[in-house]
């Protein structure tokens, strides 16, 4: 049945902000207290379902990363809340759920392709589904697959997607109380870091390659999460996916450690002693 869900319309930004704030220092508070006023007024229309998809929530965090809360209703079911903040436009595309007996049935019958991170433990209880695997995988670290592991977990979501521009998690409203937004916009705010990949140049490569980022800003490299500056004199990038690591862990990985890559040749920056 189409329609199944009513996306309710984004209404309007127009949260009335108590004096001007200014300076990068107090801008934090900003969001605070914005998202303060919303969690209250939820809070208010929670016994009646019908006033809740008038509200919507839109702000922006204090390192400038925008974020989203809206609701949908399936059908005459409970609200469902979605949680979302704004990526850079290079992220892969993966949608995360729990899985389920149609998951494993749907593998059986070789009509769904899972993603396979190699942790057993997270391969067993999540199902992923990405129309680039090769880059979905990349951003699977540890980090970001603990991060995933904590949204199910202690905030009651039910799927995770990112897209280009975006990374939300859904759940059923009682699930993921008011009380619990500003905790996980913090948790989703930590995983859009882990999962924008950061270009970088290479000295004595042409052009760019790409590294891991963090949840700072900075770039890594994906074996070690060492930082990478990209003039280091001990560097290699895959010839297949273009991702730049440490020498070593390359070796030491046996090939490139990007997840499900084959990359067996690494490119060697031609350095001048
Ligand atoms: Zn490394
Ligand atoms: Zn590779």
């Amino acid at each position: 049945m189409s329609g199944l869900l009513l996306l309710v319309v984004l209404a309007g930004l127009g949260v009335a902000l108590a004096g001007s704030v200014g300076g990068a220092r107090r801008r934090g508070f900003r969001l605070h207290r914005r998202l303060g006023a919303f969690v209250r007024s939820v809070e208010r229309a929670r016994a009646d379902d019908e006033r809740l998809t008038d509200l919507a929530y839109q702000s922006a965090l204090r390192n400038g990363r925008r974020v989203w809360i809206r609701f949908e209703r399936p059908g005459r079911g409970p609200a469902r809340v979605r949680v979302a903040v704004a990526t850079c436009r290079e992220v892969p595309p993966l949608r995360v759920r729990l899985e389920g007996a149609l998951e494993r049935l749907g593998k059986r019958l070789g009509r769904r392709e899972d993603i396979q991170t190699g942790d057993d433990a997270f391969d067993e209880r999540f199902f992923l589904e990405s129309s680039r695997p090769l880059d979905g995988r990349r951003a699977l670290g540890r980090e970001l697959r603990r991060s995933i592991d904590e949204a199910f977990r202690r905030f009651g979501a039910d799927g995770l997607q990112l897209r280009p521009g975006e990374l939300g998690v859904e759940a059923d409203l009682a699930a993921c109380p008011p009380a619990r937004w500003r905790e996980l916009i913090r948790l989703l705010d930590h995983a859009a870091a882990l999962v924008e990949v950061k270009p970088l140049r290479i000295r004595g490569l042409d052009g760019e390659r790409e590294v891991a980022g963090d949840a700072e800003g900075r770039t890594r490299c994906v074996y070690c999460r060492d930082g990478l500056a990209g003039d280091e004199d001990d560097l290699v990038a895959c010839e297949r996916c273009r991702t730049a690591v440490h020498a070593e862990c390359w070796e030491e990985h046996g090939g490139c450690p990007v997840l499900g890559c084959d990359g067996r040749a690494p490119e060697r920056p031609r350095l001048r002693a």
